[in-house]
């Protein structure tokens, strides 16, 4: 008798690992390993949320139509360039088995979101990892790596694990150096909270290229992780493809007005941000006072480099954290052996973080 088999890509494929959310024997971890936003959701939308419970007998709306509408009007697109899915990993992930396959090449940065490397490997396809430029995306590398068999281009601007960003200016190079026929992929999963004056998410690559999808969701600054809602505006041609490859009803029922809700209440929103970049500075000047290594952040996490000599790696760090109830990411795996990434928390989280650095940096704390 043989066994069922899958794919042989697939059989060496490591699944997605998540930021940790347990620690033994400690009943309350304070969690600051998934970039979740504490400020928390618009109230309108816990609201609308809730009102939905009668409802659940029902499928949802298998278009999205009232969120795509309440989308295009409060960032002023075109509803119908826009695809909504469960979260923006479900469209990355749709953008991969629709443009890929084996003999096919992906490109992505090194340190960069780990979902496209593990969908590229689940359709059988090359990952090409470039090195990043400080801490972003490398742009000459990018192009350089193409070849005749590039099919994708990711580029998570800003970065997550490293909290950089591209200038729009480097993304219109990008974008100028690619062939016509490869996806541009802009992942802007923390567009909201970016402050750089030359920022820009990418919607106005998208009015005037056939080849760019900008990803965004609202997991993060709207603080909708838990109902898994993203969405996608891309080339018409692009968002076809994705409708006819995606679930039917991929946007829970519950999702659709809590979303809704989200996106109106930009006073929300407004105050999220300004509470992420109060916070987002403070950890940034604290954690450089005590000599470490912050990279600056556009992003809702710092991301921390940790000196090599033992006591003060990053992994015994994170012993310490981990042994005080505090969860960062630590991420070995990806080449960071040196860094925790650390989500901005509430007043008091943040500042329990920084005293405890301060206390493992001066010194041998009982690791
Ligand atoms: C968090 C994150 C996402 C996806 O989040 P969803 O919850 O699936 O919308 C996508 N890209 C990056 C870079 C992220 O950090």
């Amino acid at each position: 008798m043989t066994a069922p088999k899958a794919h042989d890509w697939i059989l060496d494929l490591a699944a997605y690992v998540p930021g940790r959310a347990k620690i033994e024997g400690i009943e309350n971890p304070v969690k600051l390993s998934s970039n979740e936003s504490v400020f928390g959701a618009s109230p309108a939308a816990i609201d609308a949320h809730r009102d939905s419970a009668d409802e659940l007998m029902r499928y949802p709306d298998a278009a999205s139509n009232d969120l795509r509408d309440a989308i295009a009007e409060v960032y002023n697109l075109n509803p119908d360039k826009i695809m909504c899915g469960a979260g923006s990993d479900d469209l990355l992930t749709l953008l991969i088995h629709a443009y890929a396959g084996p003999g096919d090449e992906v490109i992505y940065s090194q340190y960069g979101f780990m979902v496209y490397p593990i969908q590229t490997q689940a359709v059988g396809a090359t990952g090409i990892a470039v090195p990043n430029k400080n801490w972003g995306a490398d742009v000459d590398g990018i192009l350089e790596a193409v070849t005749a068999d590039t099919k994708l281009v990711f580029v998570d601007n800003p970065n997550n694990p490293t909290g950089a960003y591209l200038s729009w200016s480097e993304i219109e190079r990008l974008h100028a150096g690619l062939r016509s026929d490869i996806v541009l992929v802009l992942d802007a999963a923390y567009a909201e909270c970016v402050t750089a004056d030359d920022y820009h998410s990418g919607e106005k690559l998208v009015e005037r290229a056939d080849n760019v999808i900008m990803t965004r969701t609202f997991s993060k600054m709207y603080a909708l992780a838990g109902l898994r809602v993203g969405w996608a505006y891309g080339a018409p041609s692009i968002i076809d493809i994705l409708n006819r490859i995606r679930m039917p009803f991929n946007v829970c029922l519950p999702g659709q007005p809590a979303a809704i809700a989200a996106v109106k209440d930009q006073a929300h929103l407004k105050a999220a941000v300004e509470f992420n970049t109060e916070w987002r500075d403070w950890l940034t000047a604290s954690l450089a006072a005590l000599g470490l290594d912050v990279v600056p952040s556009q992003t809702n996490f710092v991301l921390i480099g940790f000196p090599e000599e033992a006591p003060f790696t990053a992994e015994l760090a994170n012993q310490f954290l981990t042994k005080n109830g505090f969860l960062l990411r630590w991420l070995p795996g990806q080449g960071l052996a040196s860094h925790l990434r650390l989500s901005i928390g509430t007043p008091e989280q943040n500042r329990a973080v920084v005293s405890l650095l301060t206390e493992f940096m001066n010194g041998s704390p009982e690791a």
